[in-house]
């Protein structure tokens, strides 16, 4: 419950007014004093980073960019929520939008705004980030927060998306059960549906793998014929190879980018040469 200093009773008070504080006064330069709040944060709650920022740069910039940023009353905050994960009374909002401005170089931006009396350019570039953000990615993904939005609007803002198609790739990846890695699916569309990596694709598990690998060796050893299929049709020396599970690696026959399924009836194993040619097409 919040409380003002004249409505508590007296005895409280005077208790209040009356503590004896430890103060420290130092002077010095930046980094004397970036030790000082270092050797004072062991005791007690630890200050988070940001906080430990705003104590040794303090000063109006600030001031005023904690007005903006620090504000649990701001009423943009809880649209900000979506994206950024943390407190804003612990000033994870403040220390993305420095982040995000600075190209994470947060002290150095800190040190030479330190005097400046606005901070136009720091909620500007913010604001931008999270416009691009909010229409790029028309609907709201828990899995939006926390990412690399600063990066990701750096990396792609100046390429145009029509957001209906956006929303229905997003979708469409959502459905999909293949997919392991749901915070990778806006940077795989944004990016033009190419580097699968971030999605991470369930692969085939190790039963498919052995059980494939039974299958396709016991029909190549009746043909005299190598157990990858791309061998067996090759002329070279590896014609006739039957390879070790060890030695092949499992393929998806269809691309799971074509809509391939990772199950056994689309699987073979593959020679490892074999497979990383098709991989790399
Ligand atoms: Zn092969």
């Amino acid at each position: 419950m919040e409380q003002y200093f004249d409505g508590i009773a007296a005895d409280k008070r005077s208790k209040i007014l009356e503590a004896e504080l430890t103060i420290y006064e130092c002077e010095g330069e930046e980094s004397e004093i970036k030790e000082w709040f270092k050797t004072i944060n062991i005791a007690g709650v630890p200050l988070s980073p940001q906080e430990l920022n705003n104590a040794i740069f303090s000063g109006p910039f600030v001031t005023l960019a904690k007005e903006e940023f620090s504000n649990s009353q701001n009423a943009n905050v809880q649209k900000w929520s979506a994206y950024i994960k943390g407190s804003v009374n612990r000033q994870h909002f403040l220390e993305r939008a420095l982040d995000w401005v600075s190209k994470g170089n947060i002290t150095d931006y800190m040190s030479s705004h330190r005097k400046n009396t606005n901070m136009n350019e720091l909620k500007n570039y913010f604001n931008s980030v999270i416009d691009w953000v909010s229409t790029t990615f028309t609907d709201v993904e828990n899995e939006m927060c926390g990412l690399e939005w600063g990066r990701l609007y750096e990396e792609y803002h100046k390429k145009g998306y029509d957001s209906k198609k956006v929303s229905d790739r997003v979708q469409k990846l959502y459905g999909d059960p293949y997919i392991k890695n749901r915070k990778g699916v806006f940077e795989f569309v944004l990016g033009g549906l190419v580097d699968t990596k971030l999605l991470n694709v369930r692969v085939f598990d190790e039963a498919t793998k052995k059980s494939i690998y039974k299958i396709q060796t016991d029909n190549a050893k009746t043909k005299s014929a190598s157990n990858c299929p791309h061998c067996a049709i090759g002329h070279d020396a590896n014609k006739a190879k039957i390879w070790t599970i060890n030695e092949m690696d499992a393929d998806h026959v269809t691309a799971w980018s074509k809509g391939g399924a990772t199950q056994a009836k689309n699987c073979q194993m593959l020679c490892k040469t074999h497979n990383r040619v098709k991989g790399n097409r």
